[in-house]
């Protein structure tokens, strides 16, 4: 199995946008509404000459916010158990949530490698209004617009730094 990282975020924060990004394809269904990505899809790319495993973890089908927050919960440990990194999704024009804190504290107990990705920045002119997600405690922090493909290439050369 080559190195793997798991996008896991809320609904609706691009995490299917980011992958297919990344993957070059259209492969995971991006939609407006939240939880629309069907089921865990993988997806294999080499960068700096080294390959990567990309897991979407979206949701199963559009579910009421009890529901929405379970799945997180069973996509974070899937992604703990699985992810020799894990990409940390938030939405940069939404702001700082609760789900995002409590998201953050499961990532944190983990001990796992976790890079936070702020999405949908999509002027780096916006970056400073979203250093709030400084406060979630992680030391690698990235801005990026996956839907622009701003800075996704950087976000690239930040995972092959984890291997
Ligand atoms: P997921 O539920 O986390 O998989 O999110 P999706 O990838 O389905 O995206 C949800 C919505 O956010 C869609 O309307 C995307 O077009 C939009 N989106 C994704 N990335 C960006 C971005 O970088 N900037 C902006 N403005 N919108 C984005
Ligand atoms: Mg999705």
């Amino acid at each position: 199995m080559s190195f793997t990282v798991a996008i896991v975020g809320r609904p609706n924060v691009g995490k299917s946008t980011l992958f297919n990004r990344i993957i070059g394809k259209r492969v995971s269904i991006v939609d407006d509404k939240p939880g629309v990505t069907r089921d865990r899809i993988y997806g294999q790319i080499e960068w700096n000459g080294k390959k990567l495993t990309v897991v979407d973890t979206g949701g199963v089908e559009p579910a009421s916010r009890d529901i929405i927050l379970n799945q997180m919960k069973r996509q974070v440990d899937f992604a703990i158990d699985t992810a020799d990194v894990i990409v940390f999704l938030v939405d940069g024009k939404e702001g700082l949530t609760s789900a995002d804190e409590d998201v953050a504290s499961i990532l944190r107990k983990s001990g796992k490698p976790v890079l936070l990705v702020v999405n949908k920045v999509d002027n780096f002119r916006n970056v400073p209004e979203n250093y709030e997600f400084y406060r979630l405690g992680f030391d690698d922090i990235i801005f990026i617009s996956a839907s622009h493909g701003l800075a996704v290439g950087d976000l690239l050369d930040r995972l092959t730094d984890y291997i």
